[in-house]
C-alpha cells in the first residue's frame, strides 16, 4: 500500500529524472567557487528574479538567517510576522546568531502585514531603540498568496521609510503559478528573496538567497561562518535545475488536488478554509488525534492538529485525494 503523506510538500523523493540530472552533474568545490552546476544554478535563479547575484544553502532556514543578517547589524530589528517562519519556525536564529531583535506583528487575514501598523512599529533614531532595518514577508503564507498591489504599496512604503524588503519566498512559485505570473513579478518588489527548492519543487535538499551583489557577497561570508559552506553540492544544485526545468508548471497539479480535496471534505461537512496554492486548513477539533490515528491505518500520515494543515505535492494524486476523502467519511460514520 503506497503510504499518502500530507504532512509536507518536505516529504517529496526525488522523480527519476531528478535522480539521472544529480547523477549526471558536473561538480566541483563550491567554497572555491569552483563547482559549475552549483554556479549555473545561482546564475539561473538571479536571472529569473531579477537579482545580480544568487547563493545555494542547505536549508531555508539559512537562507533567511543570511538574509536577515546581511541585511541588519547586531542591534538592529527587523519587523514580522507573529506567524511568520523566520520569526516562529527558525529557532530565534536571528536573534540567537545575528543578534538583531525581532519586532513581531499580527498579520491579516490575507497573510499580509498591516502597513500603518508596521508604521507605527518602526522606532525612532534615538539611543533607548533598537534601529528598526528591514520588513520581512512571506510569500506563499499558509498556502495565502500575497495580493501583487499590496506587493507594491510595501515596496513604495519600505522605500519612503528608509527600510530594506526581504521575502521568505520557500513556496514562491505556487505563488506565481497561482498567480499566473512570471515569478519576477513578485520578486521585483523585494531587496532580498529566499526561495527553497526542496518544498513542492521536489528537490531533496536546498534554498537559494538571491539580491545585490554586495548583499550576497556578505551572505556568503557569513554562510561560511554559520557553516554551510558545501564543497561538490552540484549533486544538489543539480535536483535544483531540474525542478525549475520541469517541476515548476506542474504545481498546478498540486493546486488543483488541494481544491478537490477542500471540495470532498465540505461536502461531508467539515469546515475547510478557502485554498488557494497547496495547503488545505480543515477544523477537526480535539478529534485530531484520532484521526491522525485512524488515518494511519490507512496508509494516510497527517499531522495531529485542531486545526489540521495537509499539503500536496508530487508525490500525492487525484486518487490519492478520493482515498482521503474517503477516509475522512469513514471516520466521521
Ligand atoms: C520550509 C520553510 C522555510 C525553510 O525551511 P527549511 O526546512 O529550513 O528548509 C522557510 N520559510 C517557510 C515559509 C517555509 O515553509
Amino acid at each position: 500500500m503506497p503510504i499518502i503523506d500530507l504532512r509536507s510538500d518536505t516529504v517529496t523523493q526525488p522523480t527519476a529524472g531528478m535522480r539521472e540530472a544529480m547523477l549526471a552533474a558536473e561538480l566541483g568545490d563550491d567554497v572555491y567557487g569552483e563547482d559549475p552546476t552549483v554556479n549555473r544554478l545561482e546564475q539561473r535563479l538571479a536571472q529569473d528574479l531579477g537579482f545580480a547575484a544568487a547563493l545555494f544553502v542547505p536549508t531555508g532556514t539559512m537562507s533567511n538567517l543570511l538574509g536577515l543578517m546581511a541585511h541588519c547589524e547586531r542591534g538592529d530589528e527587523y519587523i514580522v510576522g507573529q506567524q511568520a517562519h523566520t520569526y516562529k519556525y527558525e529557532g530565534g536564529g536571528a536573534a540567537v546568531l545575528g543578534s538583531i531583535q525581532p519586532q513581531p506583528l499580527d498579520m491579516e487575514q490575507d497573510g499580509s502585514l498591516d502597513l500603518a501598523r508596521v508604521e507605527a512599529a518602526i522606532k525612532q533614531d534615538d539611543f533607548h531603540f533598537a534601529r528598526t532595518r528591514l520588513l520581512a514577508l512571506e510569500n506563499t503564507m499558509q498556502g495565502k498568496v500575497l495580493p501583487l498591489a499590496y506587493l507594491a504599496e510595501a515596496r513604495a512604503f519600505t522605500r519612503d521609510k528608509g527600510l530594506a524588503l526581504h521575502l521568505d519566498g520557500a513556496r514562491l512559485f505556487n505563488a506565481s503559478v497561482r498567480l499566473g505570473v512570471e515569478a519576477r513579478e513578485i520578486t521585483r518588489h523585494f531587496d532580498s528573496v529566499s526561495v527553497c527548492l526542496s518544498k513542492g519543487l521536489g528537490a531533496p535538499v536546498g534554498s537559494v538567497l538571491c539580491g545585490s551583489e554586495a548583499l550576497i557577497g556578505k551572505a556568503r561570508r557569513l554562510r561560511k561562518m554559520v557553516g554551510g559552506g558545501m564543497r561538490q553540492a552540484g549533486v544538489l544544485a543539480a535536483a535544483g535545475l531540474y525542478a525549475l526545468d520541469h517541476q515548476v508548471e506542474r504545481l498546478v497539479e498540486d493546486h488543483a488536488n488541494a481544491d478537490s480535496l477542500a471540495a470532498g471534505l465540505r461536502e461531508l461537512g467539515y469546515a475547510v478554509e478557502p485554498v488557494q496554492t497547496n495547503m488545505v486548513y480543515v477544523q477537526v477539533g480535539e478529534r485530531a488525534a484520532a484521526l491522525q490515528a485512524f488515518c494511519a491505518e490507512r496508509g494516510i500520515r497527517l499531522s495531529a492538529a485542531p486545526r489540521l494543515r495537509m499539503v500536496t505535492h508530487l508525490g500525492v494524486d487525484a486518487s490519492a485525494m478520493a482515498q482521503v476523502i474517503e477516509a475522512f467519511a469513514a471516520f466521521r460514520a
